[in-house]
């Protein structure tokens, strides 16, 4: 559904994000000084919304989720300012024990590498139902029939059979589904997928997004999809934030993000897009390399590799504005100029 169909359903309350995180920043003490993996992240997810967080390895955007997860190790990891509000309350006001006892019954987590995450020596139903038995929601025998149910929710064929095997007899794909399947376990209000579809071939890749999409329409859930690729969430984001160095560059709605993107980071990522109407033509790249975050070049932190970069971006690094449009939050100093490169 999208956002604009859902405006009308929807009643104030309905309006409240479920997660708000406010100006959000991560540091890590490291061998080579301090690390700002995130620096100033804000944004909020309601009922039925997916927002897509997207960068390149190394922008900030998994520590974000760990952050919000309370998944990060700390020391080396140290939250240094900011909110992350789940239904209201502040996580980061909470003990580690209470921020992840509250995320566990909200929120829930699919990771990029689903044979990693699941144990190999447990069967995929023994692992479904684990969730649902510690958490006193369940009886075991009562369990076992839900993680058939479960498997049956994301499509995995003859799933009661399926339940009894182990995650090495389950393909790429479907090894994927039994993860989505465990994060819904509990019902989550928000679903935070950190790529869920890197690992797999590009057929599989679509399956597994318009499963998800199908999923969280049913659901009414939140949505946060984690990724590298902009191109995979073209068709589910409500909305976006382009995440570079650790900073916010862009948010915007999908559609104005996909329409007219005001950073050129943005749009060097739409650019690097394979496009059926640009068939024969070069690949666009982006040129050069994501800077160390121990070692972020000063002034804006793109200008190494951005095509409209002039002195001025060198010297000071842009704060995030709310132009060239209500709700949209664009770091550039020449956003306007940006937009209207219509050569992308
Ligand atoms: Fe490019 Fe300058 Fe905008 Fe940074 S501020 S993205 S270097 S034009």
């Amino acid at each position: 559904m999208t956002a604009t169909a859902r405006e009308h359903e929807r009643t104030a309350a309905d309006d409240e994000p479920i997660l708000a995180v406010e100006d959000l920043a991560v540091e890590f003490a490291t061998a080579d000084g301090l690390v700002k993996a995130v620096n100033g992240v804000s944004f909020s997810v309601r009922a039925g919304e997916t927002l897509a967080i997207v960068g390149e390895s190394g922008s900030g955007k998994s520590v974000t989720a760990q952050a919000v997860m309370g998944l990060l190790q700390s020391p080396p990891a140290r939250i240094s300012s900011g909110s992350i509000r789940l239904k209201g309350r502040d996580l980061l006001a909470m003990s580690r024990h209470q921020h992840r006892a509250m995320c566990g019954d909200h929120v829930a987590m699919v990771f990029q590498d689903a044979l990693a995450a699941l144990n190999p020596v447990y069967s995929v139903g023994w692992q479904l139902s684990e969730a649902l038995v510690a958490r006193g929601r369940m009886s075991r025998r009562e369990a076992r029939a839900r993680a058939v149910e479960l498997l049956d929710l994301v499509k995995v064929p003859n799933a009661k059979q399926r339940v009894k095997e182990y995650p090495h007899q389950f393909s790429g794909g479907m090894r994927q589904r039994v993860m989505i399947a465990m994060a819904l376990a509990l019902e989550p209000e928000v679903l935070i997928a950190d790529e869920p579809t890197t690992a797999l071939d590009v057929t599989v890749q679509a399956q597994i997004m318009r499963l998800l999409a199908e999923i969280q329409a049913e659901r009414d859930m939140g949505m946060v999809l984690i990724t590298h690729d902009l191109g995979v969430v073209a068709d589910v984001a409500d909305s976006v934030t382009v995440m570079y160095a650790g900073r916010a560059v862009e948010q915007a709605s999908a559609l104005d993000a996909f329409a007219q993107p005001a950073h050129p980071y943005t749009q060097a990522l739409l650019r690097s897009i394979p496009r059926l109407d640009r068939k024969g033509q070069e690949l666009e790249v982006i040129g050069g390399r994501p800077p160390e975050l121990t070692n972020i070049p000063p002034g804006c932190p793109f200008h190494p590799r951005c095509r409209h970069a002039r002195d001025i971006c060198g010297e000071g690094e842009p704060p995030p504005v709310l132009e060239p449009a209500p709700g949209r939050t664009v770091a550039c100093h020449f956003a306007e100029e940006v937009m209207a490169d219509v050569e992308r």
